[in-house]
């Protein structure tokens, strides 16, 4: 038998992930290797499988701990797995929760786990809102720091005239078609002749209850459109097409179902002084002729406020001075912080196009000096440091 995978491999996940982190990456992994979707590859089975299992683990706090200190030895004696894997009935069993507010339909996911498994049966069907999008721009300060944006959306929100259950008098009543469980069998003529098939009930279109007074405000919807003022809180580090979710914050569910996600799509505002460069920052300084070669003082822009910085006598144009940790915070794909960027400083030198006449005769006095024409040696490093050949 192979050696049975880490846990944290198996998931792709790292052993800090959070608990919401093991969810979303063993999400991830149950609908890439679903039967239903791989129908007879035993590989695609068996990878469904393991990543049951280590979300079994995982998912667990004590089983995890254990797992942690021990790794598969501490799995012995602890139930779940150490006899063989679990049967493909427990790992459906799992889903209910493990796709709950997951952007999905829950109905669409009953729909795609559950559907051709004949005789499996489920609850009424709970509603889910959609997902909404907004776009929110940002400056490098804004990047650099963190922030908390404010948006106005207009969306689907619950009706407050009848608290979200679409009924005039908050009363409900039992779908008498399904008697409640949202689900009707019907015959259907299949390859093998006439099957029965459970569909969702047309009456109650899966709730399972339906609504005798209808509430006039929002139609026995539950729902209405309005505006809704929403704190999006930005972490520091975050860059242009990045998209942050905000849970629960998307369209509201008719009938007291799940809210639907606000997704966030990060945009960048070009900076005036500054190039992002993942999180370094660019700046171009373009010295004078005297400062480049007697040296000096020079004011540097950076997204904390002006620092002065020394230019030694002699700076070639195309040096590259860099100031550690004046760049962005970095951040993993999980919004986690780890260190900071620097700014690097390209240095240039202008040269002047236009002259007047006692500039022209300082030059031209310069031109026959000694040290103003470049040596060999001069010529051959130059160039080497500019373009590296
Ligand atoms: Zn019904
Ligand atoms: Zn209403």
């Amino acid at each position: 038998m192979a050696e049975k995978r880490d846990y944290y491999e198996v998931l792709g996940v790292e052993k800090t992930a959070s608990a919401e982190e093991i969810k979303k990456a063993y999400r991830k992994k149950a609908i890439q290797y679903h039967p239903d979707k791989n129908p007879g590859d035993k590989e695609a089975e068996e990878k469904f499988k393991e990543a049951a299992e280590a979300y079994e683990v995982l998912s667990d706090p004590q089983k995890r701990q254990r797992y942690d200190q021990f790794g598969h030895a501490g799995m012995n004696g602890m139930g779940g797995f150490s006899g063989g894997g679990m049967s493909m009935e427990d790992i459906f069993s799992h889903f209910g929760d493990i796709f709950e507010g997951a952007g999905f339909d829950l109905g669409d996911i009953g729909e795609m786990f559950m559907g051709g498994r004949g005789g499996r049966s489920r609850g009424p069907r709970v509603r889910r809102g959609s997902d909404m999008r907004v776009k929110v721009r940002l400056t490098l300060e804004e990047i650099a720091k963190g922030c908390e944006k404010k948006i106005k959306v207009r969306k689907l929100v619950q009706c407050k005239d009848c608290n979200g259950s679409g009924s005039k008098d908050g009363s409900t009543e039992t779908c008498p078609t399904c008697k409640g469980s949202g689900r009707v069998i019907r015959q259907q003529r299949g390859i093998f002749g006439m099957m029965q098939v459970q569909a969702e009930c047309d009456t109650c279109h899966g709730e399972g209850r339906i609504i005798k007074n209808q509430c006039p405000k929002c139609g026995g919807e539950g729902i209405v459109r309005d505006d809704e003022i929403i704190t999006i809180t930005i972490p520091a580090g975050v860059a242009g097409g990045m998209q942050l979710t905000v849970p629960g914050k998307g369209n509201a569910a008719p009938r007291g179902g799940v809210n639907g996600d606000l997704l966030v799509l990060i945009e960048e505002e070009e900076h005036k002084d500054f190039i992002r460069q993942d999180s370094d920052l660019i700046y171009n300084l373009l010295l004078d002729m005297p400062t480049a070669v007697l040296g000096g003082q020079v004011q540097i822009p950076t997204l904390t406020g002006d620092v002065k910085i020394t230019v030694t006598p002699g700076t070639q144009p195309g040096k590259v001075l860099r100031m550690r940790g004046k760049g962005l915070p970095r951040i993993d794909q999980y919004g986690r912080n780890y260190g900071t960027g620097d700014l690097l400083i390209n240095v240039g030198v202008y040269i002047p196009e236009k002259l007047n006449k006692e500039e022209r005769a300082l030059i031209e006095q310069l031109q026959n000096s000694p040290n103003i024409a470049p040596g060999s040696a001069d010529k051959k490093n130059f160039f080497k440091n500019l373009f590296g050949i």
